[in-house]
């Protein structure tokens, strides 16, 4: 069973302050995890985690990663401004982006972040736009397809991003005769994958990678940015991925491969978005309409335009009804949103407790790819977020859009 991080009873006290639907975060779960990741690659030195600001990107828990020693990964314009919003500057910034317009890279240089470069094409293109810093990141993209134990995991050969092999050699020596001095090689290989396996191989890829390259370009590769990717349990029967394992089967590997590569003094990046912040959010709704025709349906005061991922990927989140975790599950309902898109639908053939209106519905695990996914289908207005802090008060910390907002880009 998935038990929520707060009460019915905390909840409704929330719901008298705050009117529903809005995603409240989780301020304990957030830091006692980010400190279990950190103590997991606490063997070396370098270690940082550059958070991925696409999948949460709130000021305030920015700044609570920030204070728990994470850098900001980010891919706009906008990301570097919120990054420098929280006085996250300089090497603190990775930027990982593709398809860059030159403006992005303008800033990028100007907040003095660490540029991930998508294609060897971009090393002219930001020479001409913003110059060429003296440390810098080429994404690798090896193609193919990656599996861990004979499952695939995802297809490389199919994905837009990062260099080749043979480009990447290419790229190193240019950019080295354009002045870099310190080079880091960052890959992203698949996504919301739940395996201790996932990190250690692509770790293993990036390593002999970098040694291959240190080798034929005698570039200084001081750091291996292992990227996002490690998943969350979002079903019950699910397990977390244990980060402690995951560290130290990477600590193995890098002892290896990169110990007897003259390596040992790079360090380890990691730009995890979902692995933060995913299982420290939630969508909170109010059930406001109940309908019987062929099938039983639960309407929401939310909808897609709060959570995307069911309707985009066909996501499993998990649903609690708050007050009823101990009935039985004996009712089999569609629990859905208010768009005019049929695919508008939280669940699907979920079984649930019956469900009253007025009941207040728990999407769990929306912490990460939530609220930033959403959008302004049907006019509809994206909700509130709230932070549940530590020491239990509650602070909002982005109002719900209001009409006005809706109406500000028009020219009437
Ligand atoms: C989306 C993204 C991440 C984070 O991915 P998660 O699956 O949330 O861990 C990290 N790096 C880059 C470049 C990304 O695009």
């Amino acid at each position: 069973m998935k038990k929520p991080f707060v009460t019915h009873e905390q909840l409704k006290e929330i719901v008298k302050r705050y009117e529903t639907p809005f995603h409240l975060y989780d301020e304990k779960g957030i830091r006692e995890n980010a400190r279990a990741l950190r103590d997991a690659f606490s063997w070396n030195k370098g270690f940082k985690e550059y958070f991925a600001v696409k999948a949460t990107p709130n000021p305030s828990i920015l700044s609570i990663l920030k204070e728990e020693g994470c850098g900001m990964d980010c891919s706009s314009y906008t990301e570097l401004l919120l990054s420098d919003m929280i006085g996250c500057r300089g090497e603190d910034i990775m930027f990982s982006s593709n398809a860059t317009p030159a403006y992005e890279y303008m800033k990028a240089r100007k907040l003095g972040a660490i540029i991930n470069l998508d294609d060897i094409t971009h090393i002219e293109y930001l020479e001409k736009a913003a110059g060429i810093p003296e440390k810098i990141c080429c994404r690798f993209n090896p193609g193919g397809v990656f599996s861990i134990s004979n499952s695939i995991m995802d297809n490389p050969g199919e994905a837009k991003y990062g260099f080749t092999r043979q480009q990447l050699t290419e790229g190193f020596l240019r950019l080295a005769e354009l002045g870099v001095k310190a080079f880091g090689i960052h890959a992203f290989l698949a996504s919301n994958v739940l395996s201790n396996e996932y990190y250690p191989l692509l770790a293993r890829t990036l390593f002999t990678t970098a040694a291959e390259l240190k080798k034929e370009t005698g570039a200084d590769i001081t750091f291996i940015n292992l990227s996002g990717g490690i998943g969350i349990p979002y079903r019950p029967e699910e397990t977390k991925a244990d980060i402690a394992k995951i560290g130290r089967e990477v600590e193995k590997a890098f002892n290896e491969i990169m110990v007897p590569a003259g390596l040992s003094d790079a360090a380890i990046f990691t730009e995890l978005g979902r692995f933060m912040l995913g299982p420290y959010g939630c969508l909170v709704s109010t059930a406001i309409h109940e309908k019987h025709i062929y099938k039983d349906y639960i309407g929401l005061d939310s909808c897609a335009a709060d959570l995307m991922r069911p309707a985009m990927y066909g996501a499993y989140h998990h649903i609690t009804v708050m007050g009823k975790e101990n009935r039985p599950n004996d009712c089999k309902y569609d629990i859905t949103g208010s768009l005019c898109e049929n695919n508008d639908k939280f669940a699907v053939d979920r079984m649930l407790p019956k469900i009253d209106k007025g009941d207040l519905i728990l999407i769990h695990d929306t912490g990460a790819h939530g609220y930033s996914m959403g959008y302004n289908y049907n006019g509809k207005l994206r909700s509130k977020e709230l932070l549940l802090k530590e020491n239990g008060d509650v602070k909002m910390i982005r109002r719900a859009e209001t009409v006005e907002d809706y109406f500000a880009t028009l020219k009437l």
